[in-house]
């Protein structure tokens, strides 16, 4: 090979080793990893089984896989009309996260379903045992880790992202180790942190917390980010790189009405591209006699429709639900400045 070869041929060679060393972007369902542009539309905060009465120490042989599955089933099942094809399913441990139910409905359904590793803090403390309670946010996320690495219960099922709860307030000092060990798991795993939070203090606060520990806000879902009455702190959220998420539509009357003109301030803003838009609806309740189901398509019966009439593009709908989920659910290390 003569020099002119060699110098012919050394931009093919670099582009060759620089796709052979790049690390490969993926998301990981209950089934296995993905690309992210295999997300397609996706809901990106759902709930397929909720038990808001369950002990840390029962899961989840209360219940019947079976009734759970005729129960939901149904409901994912009308998803394909609007194609949808990821569920991010948001239940965490101890608050009736149970991966192969998850998986079990993924089989029958087609969908692809994620769901997470992570502690429930919101509601006082009331889901997380007490033992984790005097834990050190190193300690806490040591567990999350281990639960990316090995899989979740024995099962090989990975979390898709890990997902913390704060209560509706400044934060509290457990609540503060939460952010701090979701940021030091973030630093080892990639995975996202979707944050159940209130009014922006509490979200500032823990970006903060992610500041401290070097974790950029792209790694970072402002979950129910609609408990916050003032639009423009979601518009500072946003352009700080966090995700904004607005994922009570269609059961929270007051944001079916806000809704709409929230993503209108966001787009005029220039923050759609870090809006996700759900309905955290569902649910197989173990509890209940009676499931009172929450279905899971107002967004496609109602508020594309409306956005449409307001000048939304094929555009904009398609940022708000294919692919700005598929960049907040990639399994990627967002540290500053980096
Ligand atoms: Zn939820």
């Amino acid at each position: 090979m003569n020099k002119l070869t060699i110098f012919l041929l050394l931009p093919a060679l670099l582009l060759m080793l620089s796709c052979a060393t790049r690390p490969k972007e993926m998301v990981i369902t209950v089934t296995g990893e993905i690309s992210p542009e295999q997300m397609g539309t996706t809901l990106e905060h759902e709930h397929i089984l909720v038990d808001f009465t369950r002990q840390p120490d029962n899961q989840p042989e209360i219940y019947r896989m079976e009734e759970a599955v005729a129960c939901v089933l149904p409901h994912l099942e009308k998803l394909k009309a609007y194609g949808v094809k990821t569920f991010v399913e948001c239940t965490p441990i101890y608050v009736g996260r149970d991966v192969r139910l998850l998986k079990r409905l993924s089989e029958e359904t087609g969908l692809q379903i994620l769901t997470n590793t992570g502690f429930y803090g919101a509601q006082n403390n009331r889901f997380i045992p007490e033992h984790v309670l005097k834990m050190t946010p190193e300690m806490i996320s040591t567990f999350w880790i281990a639960e990316f690495e090995q899989g979740i219960e024995g099962t090989g099922i990975r979390p898709g992202f890990i997902k913390i709860g704060v209560d509706r307030k400044p934060l509290s000092d457990f609540h503060a180790i939460l952010a701090r060990a979701a940021a030091i798991a973030h630093k080892a795993t990639g995975l996202t942190i979707m944050a159940h939070t209130g009014p922006a203090v509490a979200a500032f606060q823990q970006l903060e917390i992610l500041k401290e520990e070097g974790v950029s806000p792209e790694a970072f879902i402002w979950t129910h980010a609609s408990n916050e009455k003032d639009g423009l702190q979601l518009v500072k959220a946003a352009r700080m790189g966090a995700w904004v998420s607005l994922d009570k539509y269609g059961w929270d009357g007051a944001l079916v009405e806000s809704c709409p003109q929230i993503l209108k301030l966001m787009k005029e803003e220039g923050v759609l591209n870090k809006v996700l838009i759900s309905h955290d609806a569902g649910w197989f309740d173990p509890g209940q006699p009676e499931q009172p189901f929450k279905p899971y398509t107002p967004v496609f019966e109602e508020l594309i429709p409306n956005l449409k009439k307001q000048g939304f593009t094929d555009d904009d709908i398609d940022l708000l639900l294919v692919k700005n989920p598929a960049k907040a659910f990639t399994v990627k290390k967002r540290l500053i400045n980096q």
